[in-house]
């Protein structure tokens, strides 16, 4: 076989890796497997590519390996489980600054055609500004950085004048490639440009920035693969791209927001508060909860970002059981977006050894909510706000939710009366059928398994 033969039958086997895992990626029960088998894919097509070209001999690949994959490992266990967000935006940026310098460096290889100084453009370009965006977006969610929309007036007239100047610029370096003054205005208008078009965003839309940063750190990387002719570069980059805009896409349906408002509306400037809620808020200690849940026959469990604050997925999984041994039926309400990124419920209730069929996605579990005895909201507050079906005026009015307030009874386990993430009010604390459980949720739910026991 020949050495050519071996290289491309390895970038198909990595590629087939990829497809594969990301297809297992689909459901909870494979994804770690799925994630497992995508990292051999990667670590082929790398290990191959630097053989392939001699680029570096196998002793520095090792070496590489351990070092990053040390960097790695201790990153993934360092990382709390409500800041992966974050890490997840530091892997855009980092991916599209590699994507600048793959680019950068094929401005140096010999016989390039236009189409290559194109594809090298569009590297530099797309991966300029994922660093950047991604690095703001970092910051918004850090809150190294505010994160309310910055406007200020003129912006639009300004992005679109730098967009002109990058379409100029991209014509002079596709013109003149070996002119270095070209590149580096190129460099700095693609840096600048990933700065201006996340710092109108809102910090609450952070997450659908990045994975809308994360399709473009993927475009990035297929233009790079195409200015150095490696095909594994390119299908691995099409993937991104095209996982990216998808999971942007599930996220802005699941907020009922199209792209563009996301993107241009600056949505969290201003604080709502409905003037239309009225009713009492009732509060109920742990000891009542207990035993109205004692004499409950079918409970649904509604998790949200609270839930992963407090940790409270392990005492969640104990209530269960406990329900469970005493003849009552428990599932688990699933909203696409609750949380801070997508799949993040899922992730916390794998980490705790739920069994995955218990997961019940919302348009499922809505049909049956009037079964429900008991709905046992856990820290999620915007994904269960009947504001969204009922008032019009709601800026998150649309957005699909969780149906609780229909169950017979509701429990909103919550430390205060603060608002979620949307920062708006929520009239469910006010329902005939609402009793808020105020503290932290690992507290309440542990002291309930305790009443339990
Ligand atoms: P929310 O942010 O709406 O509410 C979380 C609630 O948890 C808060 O009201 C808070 O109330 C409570 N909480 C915080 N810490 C604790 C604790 N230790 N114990 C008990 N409760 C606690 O979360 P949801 O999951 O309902 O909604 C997710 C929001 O994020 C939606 O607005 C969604 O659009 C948005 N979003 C989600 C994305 C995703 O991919 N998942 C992406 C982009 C946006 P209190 O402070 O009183 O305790």
């Amino acid at each position: 076989m020949t050495n050519e033969l071996l290289i491309n039958l390895s970038y198909v086997a990595a590629a087939v890796l990829f497809i594969f895992g990301l297809k297992m990626l689909g459901s909870p029960a494979t994804a770690r497997n799925g994630n497992l088998i995508s990292a051999v894919g990667m670590l082929i097509a790398i290990v191959v590519t630097l053989l392939d070209h001699s680029i570096v001999d196998f002793r520095w690949i090792v070496v590489g390996l351990v070092v990053g994959g040390m960097i790695g490992a201790f990153a993934a266990r360092l990382v709390a489980m409500t800041a992966m967000p974050e890490m997840v935006a530091l892997f855009n940026g980092f991916g599209g600054i590699a994507s600048l310098f793959v680019g950068w460096a094929a401005l140096h290889s010999a016989g390039n055609t236009t189409f290559t100084i194109t594809t090298i453009f569009l590297s530099i370009l797309i991966g300029g500004l994922t660093f950047t965006g991604s690095l703001i977006a970092w910051g918004k969610l850090n809150e190294v950085i505010p994160g309310r929309p910055y406007i200020f007036a003129g912006q639009r007239i300004v992005n679109s004048l730098l967009l002109l100047a990058i379409i100029a610029t991209g014509v002079m370096f596709c013109l003149e490639p070996s002119n270095a003054n070209y590149l580096y205005l190129l460099i700095g208008l693609a840096f600048l440009f990933g700065v201006m078009a996340v710092i109108p965003i809102g910090g609450a839309d952070m997450p659908v920035v990045i994975s809308l940063l994360n399709s473009y750190s993927g475009l990035a990387a297929c233009a790079a693969g195409f200015a150095i002719n490696n095909n594994i570069l390119i299908v691995a980059g099409s993937l991104v791209g095209a996982t990216g805009i998808i999971l942007t896409n599930i996220m802005c349906k699941a907020m009922n927001r199209s792209l563009a408002n996301v993107l241009f509306s600056g949505f969290g400037a201003v604080k709502t508060t409905l003037a239309q809620v009225e009713g009492e808020v009732k509060p109920i200690t742990t000891e009542d909860a207990y035993y109205i849940l004692e004499a409950a026959s079918n409970v649904v469990v509604v998790p949200g970002y609270g839930m992963a604050v407090a940790q409270a997925q392990h005492v969640v999984k104990e209530l269960q059981e406990l329900l469970e041994k005493n003849s009552a039926e428990v599932s688990y309400a699933i909203h696409p977006v609750a949380g801070r990124m997508p799949g993040h419920m899922n992730v916390l209730l794998a980490e705790a050894d739920v069994p995955y069929d218990l997961l019940i996605e919302m348009d499922d579990i809505n049909p049956r909510m009037e079964l429900m005895d008991v709905a046992i909201v856990i820290g999620a507050n915007d994904v269960v706000n009947p504001a969204a079906r009922e008032m019009e005026d709601s800026p998150i009015y649309g957005m699909p939710i969780i149906n609780v307030d229909y169950a017979k009874t509701v429990f909103v386990l919550k430390r205060s009366m603060a608002a979620g993430f949307a920062g708006v009010d929520n009239p469910l604390f006010f329902r005939e059928n609402t009793r808020m459980l105020f503290g932290d949720a690992k507290e309440s739910i542990g002291q309930l398994v305790r009443e339990f026991s």
